[in-house]
């Protein structure tokens, strides 16, 4: 049972637009490779001059096929390219090629995670067919310019049933499809540049009543933008429809700058279009023995690599589902944790040390300055207790700006102050010579901690009187006074008993 907003039961259907990571076009053999001089990558064919044919890409079918493996789909033997026909200024043919009644993936589903909660949501269909140009509005010289460095761009539009109920649900669907196109490498998934971008549907009703009017929002190209357009429309619709007002069918857009949709036009119907089989192109055949060739080039899928992490490692879901966000921080995982044998201490330092370091710089994993391999030498010290977590920070901080290098086993150190001279150290001694060892000898702690006791009776004496807060002070004083080098495991131990808790 969905949640329901003021009595309305929100119904969603996605078309996502992705494009497909070939480097020639679908029909042409021009270059698909974005930020190039207007028109200077349209072939004859993009172009629509008298007489050229189209010729299929190879390579675009198979990332239909991939996505049809990916997820669950029957991937059709037969299917037809047809004309949409429309004008508009950057369609110089006067119609788009696509697939109508029989498009080459039919069905399947995309599975993920909304919080605790699994989610299923059906595809209808997937279906190739042609971007069209660019209109280019110079206004200062007030004129306009089409672009046809576009036109012929091989996309897979992917339909899905009006299967989610909520802003949340829908923006967790395009986030785990963006996941998969990427991870299968059919597209490149850069949504500025309008590699993947998302067309909602949206309708509300009243429960146990037919389907309410939808109105689509087109283009969206950022998770935040999605979430907020379909919030407001989901409101405006419910305060027309409360206001008695009916809902036009309608294609809207977003406008992030008010945080509102506004209506572009009225919605085209299918028989707009005059659909009908393109005769420059055969009926596209792919083989059951095409798919099995295909199917052997594909990657472990997340689901399945996040059910292995589980089952081969150990680890809770949560962990296996984060972990497998992307390939490289997938495979990093899998370094570190080879490395070091510790595969929970591995996960918790991906996901929290260095994602949060990535995060800030804006890199990702493939942009790593720190590999696997000497952050699994990092957590190795730090499971044999040899240095803190506090002193493997350090060390992570070092080797993140470049003054402390990692080449295959070797720690390589720039001395203060002597300019370019280096010293190669194995791990063991790199701790000795940077003084990051830890404490954990119970006789040099005692002394520590007898010390801190003293120095702070105020402490001692708001911990016996029940405050919690004062111990983790004293544990706080401790650390420094051993200049952070203390186990601080033995410390909470030893305080704990020497105050009688
Ligand atoms: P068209 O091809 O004219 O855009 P489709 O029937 O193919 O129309 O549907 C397009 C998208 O709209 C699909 O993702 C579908 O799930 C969704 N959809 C259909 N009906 C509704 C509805 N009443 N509310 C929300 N989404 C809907
Ligand atoms: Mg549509």
């Amino acid at each position: 049972m969905s949640k329901l907003i003021q009595g309305y039961e929100v119904v969603i259907g996605f078309e996502t637009h992705t494009q497909l990571a070939t480097s020639s076009k679908i029909f042409s053999r021009a270059s698909t490779a974005f930020g190039a001089e207007p028109n200077t990558q349209a072939a004859p064919v993009d172009l629509a001059l008298p007489g050229t044919l189209p010729v299929m890409n190879k390579g675009a079918v198979e990332c239909a096929i991939k996505l049809g493996l990916a997820l669950g789909s029957t991937i059709a033997e037969k299917s037809i390219f047809a004309r949409k026909n429309y004008f508009y200024p950057d369609l110089p043919k006067g119609y788009q090629i696509s697939q109508f009644e029989i498009p080459v993936v039919q069905g399947g589903s995309v599975e993920f995670f909304l919080g605790e909660q699994p989610k299923t949501v059906h595809l209808v269909r997937a279906h190739l067919e042609e971007d069209a140009g660019k209109s280019l509005h110079e206004d200062f010289i007030g004129q306009s310019g089409i672009d046809l460095n576009r036109a012929g761009t091989p996309l897979l539009e992917i339909v899905t049933e009006p299967d989610m109920h909520s802003s949340d649900e829908a923006v967790a669907y395009a986030k785990e499809l963006h996941k998969i196109v990427t991870w299968i490498g059919i597209c490149d998934g850069n949504m500025q540049e309008g590699s993947f971008r998302c067309d909602a549907n949206v309708s509300v009703h009243k429960p146990n009543t037919p389907l309410g009017t939808r109105r689509e929002i087109k283009n969206l190209n950022s998770f935040k933008f999605m979430q907020q357009a379909i919030d407001f429309e989901i409101r405006w619709q419910i305060e027309q429809i409360e206001d008695g007002k009916k809902i036009q069918q309608a294609t809207v857009l977003f406008d992030p700058d008010t945080g509102e949709t506004r209506a572009m036009r009225t919605k085209e119907d299918a028989a707009d279009y005059r659909y009908f089989p393109d005769p420059d192109l055969p009926p596209l055949h792919v083989a059951p023995s095409w798919v099995n060739q295909v199917k052997a080039t594909m990657p472990e899928l997340p689901r399945v690599m996040a059910a292995r992490f589980v089952s081969e490692y150990g680890l809770p879901e949560y962990d296996a589902n984060q972990l497998t966000q992307s390939q490289a921080m997938a495979a990093y995982f899998e370094d570190a944790a080879k490395a070091c044998g510790q595969s929970k201490l591995a996960s918790n330092w991906v996901m929290g040390e260095i994602s949060r370091r990535l995060n800030q710089d804006e890199k990702t994993f493939e942009q790593c300055p720190v590999s696997a391999v000497c952050l699994g030498e990092l957590l190795n010290r730090v499971h044999a207790s040899s240095i803190n977590v506090q002193a493997a920070r350090t060390l992570l901080d070092r080797l993140w700006s470049g003054e402390l290098k990692y080449d295959n086993g070797r720690f390589i150190l720039e001395l203060e102050g002597h300019g370019s001279i280096t010293k190669s150290l194995l791990m063991g001694d790199l701790i000795v010579e940077l003084g990051l060892g830890q404490i954990n000898d119970s006789g040099a702690l005692e002394k520590i901690i007898e010390e801190v006791l003293a120095a702070n009776p105020d402490n001692v004496a708001q911990f016996k009187a029940g405050k919690d807060k004062a111990f983790n002070a004293l544990v706080g004083q401790a650390m420094k006074a051993s200049k952070g080098k203390a186990n601080p495991q033995q410390v909470n131990d030893m305080l704990r008993s020497k105050l009688g808790a």
